[in-house]
């Protein structure tokens, strides 16, 4: 069966750091970083990228839809 993987990038600078995509995400994937982008809030990021199955939940949720989700699949 094909293996689906995901990965998402945040546009850094206008993620308002709320943490909707963090507490959203069913695989543990994302967190709130400890640095802070141009208008001072922590910027969601990967913590552990291998978990993503693209599933796009966080995308879905973010209030300013500042996510992008990419998937490719293996055979
Ligand atoms: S695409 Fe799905 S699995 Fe990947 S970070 Fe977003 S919510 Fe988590
Ligand atoms: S839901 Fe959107 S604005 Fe909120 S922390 Fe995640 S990426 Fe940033």
């Amino acid at each position: 069966m094909a293996k689906i993987k995901g990965t998402i990038v945040v546009d850094r600078e206008r993620c308002k750091g709320c943490g909707v995509c963090v507490s959203v995400c069913p695989c543990d994937v994302l967190a709130l970083s400890a640095e802070v982008n141009g208008k001072g809030y922590p910027v969601a990021r990967m913590a552990n990228p291998d978990a993503c199955t693209g599933c796009a939940s966080c995308a879905v949720i973010c209030p300013d839809s500042v996510i992008t989700v990419y998937r490719q699949k293996f055979e």
